[in-house]
């Protein structure tokens, strides 16, 4: 079994454990898009490899080690994301792919240096937390621009998803981390919003799309029932 397909399922144990969902050989099947019978088997031999327990009918739980051992590897996805668009300018719909393969590679003092030279930062391009060589990271909790209510103000740090097509859509928008949002007007019938930003024109943003942006409201908060009493 190469090294690569098992880091693979390492990261999706991942993303399953921190999106609050139970770690299922189900759940571990389909986000691999594999059969249940496949799954079953790579979790035995990450089991064996000391990664994770794994009890029959009871979800499936990192050890320490295996935690580290995929915080690592997103460690390495994210610094790479965030060296191909800071330093090597590429565009942050451009980097995914590529991170897809640095991510498996063994030299640690490449992302090490990547990591100095960027100043050592806390996010990649997409707003996600990068862990440190502890697999520590900042969990922050946004809200999606969806949560917000009309007269609110937030301003995007993060998107949920970040396929090229999202990210291609918002280049053409204009929208990029740090833009601020105020919204204007919540379709009832499809729930879109009608949100300003960057001093630009009334923009209609789909429903899909607003729920896939998250934000921070907690500086630029502006309530309507405090704007209604004052
Ligand atoms: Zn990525």
């Amino acid at each position: 079994m190469p090294t690569q397909t098992k880091e693979n399922y390492l990261k999706a144990i991942y993303f399953l454990t921190t999106s609050g969902e139970a770690v299922t050989v189900t759940a571990l099947g389909k986000s691999m898009q594999v059969s249940k019978p496949t799954a079953n088997n790579m979790i035995k031999k990450l089991a064996a490899n000391g990664w994770i327990n794994y009890e029959k009918y009871k979800p499936l739980q990192f050890t320490e080690r295996g935690e580290l051992e995929a915080a690592l590897i997103i460690r390495k996805h994210r610094l790479t994301e965030m060296f191909l668009v800071e330093i090597m300018g590429f565009g942050w719909e451009e980097v995914h792919q590529i991170a897809e393969d640095m991510e498996h590679l063994k030299t640690e003092e490449l992302f090490d240096r990547m990591d100095e030279m960027l100043g050592y930062p806390t996010v990649d391009p997409h707003g996600s937390p990068i862990p440190d060589k502890e697999g520590v990271f900042d969990r922050k909790s946004y809200a999606s621009l969806s949560s917000v209510g009309v007269g609110g103000k937030a301003e995007l740090r993060a998107i949920s998803d970040s396929s090229v097509a999202l990210l291609q859509m918002l280049n053409e928008k204009g929208i990029s981390l740090g833009t601020k949002f105020t919204i204007i007007k919540i379709e009832e019938f499809d729930k879109s919003m009608v949100v300003n930003y960057r001093n630009a024109e009334e923009v209609s943003l789909s429903h899909e799309v607003c729920k896939r942006l998250m934000v921070d409201e907690t500086t630029y908060s502006v309530r309507v029932s405090k704007d209604l009493k004052s």
